[in-house]
């Protein structure tokens, strides 16, 4: 913090903060407490009680997690071992979100259990979010442990030649109330099916070979089959929650689209 404070003159202008140990120990509390609660939010979050200039200061400090900032080893460090996007699972990370909004929370703006990596688009659609309604806040990646059961749900749809997947949050899923109403407000927010769609049609073209030989072997059933078997590898590799063992699930429950289907909506071999 006291890096992040350090006094500086640019232009004849000062930047930085003297920080005194007693507004140290405040804002090491302020933390403490954002740890107990788990990033939700909270009035006292916004330091009510902390120097105007000294929040406007971590504030402004934030730049310095930029590349070829000061405080650069606190973005490089949270993106470290982050292969995809916590939040959608389709991309790498390459943008620090503030779980709570630095706009609001400024004492939080460079406390490294507010930052979490995201994707951009999921940043974007994020970021227009309004922190304050419990039904409306997204999952904190660092301390929220979803329940191990599967809540995405997938339903295919396979006509005129086009397949369509529609995701939601399955209303049978055995989950608390609200949290079962932020992830369906989660999906929504950040537009998944309208994004998943091309990632879908790469993902299963990179599968058409291995799907017509199994069909050609064994028909509909071997297809599913196969379906169910790369699902839970996909499973493995991800969570059970991720958008490709659930799209992989589904395709296997759908017999059109197993029995020869998904011959009419994949590019084939020849022309
Ligand atoms: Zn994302």
């Amino acid at each position: 913090m006291e890096q992040a404070l350090e006094i500086y003159e640019r232009k004849g202008v000062q930047y930085g903060y003297a920080v005194s140990p007693e507004q140290l120990d405040d804002l090491i509390a302020l933390y403490d407490a954002y740890d107990a609660a788990g990033g939700s939010p909270h009035e006292d979050f916004k330091g009510p009680l902390v120097a105007e200039e000294l929040k406007a200061a971590i504030h402004a400090s934030y730049r310095f997690t930029q590349v070829g900032g000061k405080l650069e080893p606190i973005r490089t460090s949270l993106m470290r071992d982050v292969e995809h996007c916590p939040i959608c699972g389709i991309t790498g990370p390459r943008e620090l979100d503030h779980y709570l909004p630095k706009s609001g929370y400024r004492s939080l703006a460079i406390y490294v259990r507010n930052l979490v990596p995201l994707c951009h688009d999921c940043n974007q659609s994020k970021s227009a979010q309004e922190a304050g309604q419990p039904e409306h806040q997204f999952v904190h990646p660092y301390f929220e442990e979803l329940p191990d059961v599967q809540f995405l749900r997938a339903t295919v749809t396979l006509a005129n030649g086009a397949l369509t997947i529609d995701y939601d949050i399955n209303p049978a899923a055995d989950l608390p109330d609200i949290l079962r109403t932020r992830l369906s407000f989660q999906l929504r927010r950040l537009k998944l099916n309208e994004r998943l769609q091309r990632e879908i049609n790469t993902y299963l073209t990179s599968h058409a070979v291995m799907l017509a030989t199994t069909f050609e072997a064994g028909g509909g059933e071997n297809v599913s089959m196969f379906l169910n078997r790369q699902a839970n590898v996909e499973r493995r590799a991800f969570h059970r929650n991720h958008w490709r063992p659930v799209l992989l699930g589904a395709l296997a429950d759908h017999q059109g689209f197993c029995a020869g289907g998904f011959q009419g909506v994949l590019p084939g071999e020849h022309d």
